[in-house]
């Protein structure tokens, strides 16, 4: 019996998988799985975390494999890869936000740019670059940091 194909995926997911095809890249089952656990998952899982929960679906699994698809799909950019410290922790960049990044505990709290195209439209102006990608990133102290000051 192929475990594989007990998997059910979400509706997210199916569009994703047909970005990647159209990209070229090739969909094994470990990368699909990897994907959806990005998109479905809250928070911001380092390669090690993806490696303990994906290896009680794929027992065996090496981490080189699951850090050549993180690579791969971040350069693809399916996910945003944000370092804090010396770990890179990743997110499913499905919807344009930014990342505000506590610079004390390094709890990171989305938010949705409200002036983004605007910021972009100056940078290409300013710079004459054809625009690939766009993440901002802003770096402070969140209010319970704050507080404890
Ligand atoms: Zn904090």
């Amino acid at each position: 019996m192929n475990i594989v194909e007990e998997i059910t995926y979400s509706e997210p997911l199916d569009h994703y998988l047909k970005v990647l095809r159209q990209k070229g890249l090739r969909l094994t089952p470990q990368r699909t799985w990897i994907l959806n656990y990005l998109i479905e998952c809250d928070g911001y899982p380092s390669a090690d975390d993806i490696y303990r929960q994906i290896s009680t679906v794929f027992p065996g699994i090496s981490l080189a494999t699951i850090y050549n698809n993180l690579r791969m799909l971040v350069e693809k950019n399916i996910l945003y890869q944000v370092r804090i410290g010396t770990t890179y922790h990743y997110d499913f960049q499905g919807h344009q936000h930014g990342h505000m990044i506590c610079g004390k505990c390094h709890k990171i709290c989305d938010f949705f740019p409200e002036h983004l195209e605007q910021l972009l439209d100056s940078a290409i102006r300013q710079t004459s670059f054809k625009l690939t990608k766009a993440t901002v990133e802003i770096k402070g102290i969140c209010p319970s940091c704050d507080q404890t000051m």
